[in-house]
């Protein structure tokens, strides 16, 4: 991803013009977008399919942004490269496939008794913003991949309001395989995989870590504090920026949250304009 402008929603029907003015009335604006759609698909008559679908699609995703409460639309000016940062990372010997074959078929906590699949991670392996949840759920454990499952589609959609994909991030768990019926993961079992997570940030070297819910955040900062007063703040890790938020899960039971989600987004985005570089050959600090 190149620079990544903030632009309000009002504008986005006239054909994604940029602005950067935050003044506007989300859910008006948003209820006249969306009926211009509307009004749009029963107009054009023989427009085709996939444009129709990709109308479709906006309009979902404008429903879901005013669902969460947010107030402007942040849109990448550039979306075909992850965001990099402006200081050139030193090449880095440690690679994810190295620590994969190092994790190799994990026997050292409880939890490989009852696992179907390691999830180990996935997403763009130079990314400066790394996600971290708890542990796989029912879907994850199954597909071996993190975040499938509601919550997964929840966090796909609050990547995305900050005009980013999935694979533009990484997306890792506290622990890789996933505790029994969903249960919390003990410190035995965080004790054992965190190893592999740590290193898995120094192979990433990521300038911005999300901590998604209590236990991402207490053993990312090793700390008890609770993740209601964790929240909204930016902590320091080796140089990274952490920035603890609610789960997604929680979300999905508590909706009225995910303000507090887009503040935290919010806050992510403007790191992330920080740490980009206004220029970037490609292939220059590729691993
Ligand atoms: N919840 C998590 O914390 N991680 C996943 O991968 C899925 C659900």
């Amino acid at each position: 991803m190149g620079h990544v402008k903030a632009i309000p929603v009002q504008d986005k029907g006239d054909v994604l013009k940029e602005t950067k003015s935050f003044s506007w009335n989300t859910s008006k604006e948003c209820d006249r977008i969306m009926s211009r759609l509307s009004g749009a698909m029963e107009e054009c008559g023989p427009l085709e399919k996939k444009y129709q679908e990709i109308i479709a699609d906006l309009r979902t995703y404008l429903e879901y942004l005013k669902e969460m409460g947010i107030e402007a639309l942040p849109l990448p000016v550039e979306t075909r490269e992850s965001p990099r940062s402006s200081s050139p990372r030193p090449s880095n010997p440690l690679t994810l496939e190295v620590i994969r074959n190092e994790l190799g078929d994990c026997r050292r906590c409880k939890l490989h008794r009852t696992r179907k699949t390691i999830v180990f991670g996935e997403g763009d392996t130079k990314a400066t913003l790394m996600f971290v949840g708890e542990g796989p759920g029912f879907d994850e454990d199954v597909q071996g991949r993190p975040f499938v499952g509601r919550a997964g589609q929840l966090l796909t959609k609050i990547i995305q309001s900050i005009g980013l994909q999935r694979s533009q991030v990484y997306i890792a768990n506290i622990v890789k395989c996933r505790p029994p019926q969903n249960r919390n993961p003990e410190p035995d079992e965080i004790d054992a995989c965190h190893p592999f997570l740590l290193r898995q940030i120094e192979a990433l070297q990521p300038q911005i870590i999300c901590a998604l819910g209590t236990f991402a955040a207490q053993t990312l900062l090793k700390t008890s504090a609770k993740i209601t007063a964790l929240r909204g703040q930016v902590f320091e890790l080796d140089g990274i920026k952490v920035i603890p938020t609610y789960h997604p899960a929680f979300l999905l039971r508590n909706p009225e949250k995910k303000k507090d989600v887009w503040q935290d987004m919010k806050k992510i985005l403007e790191l992330l304009r920080q740490t980009e570089e206004p220029d970037h050959p490609a292939g220059d600090d590729k691993r």
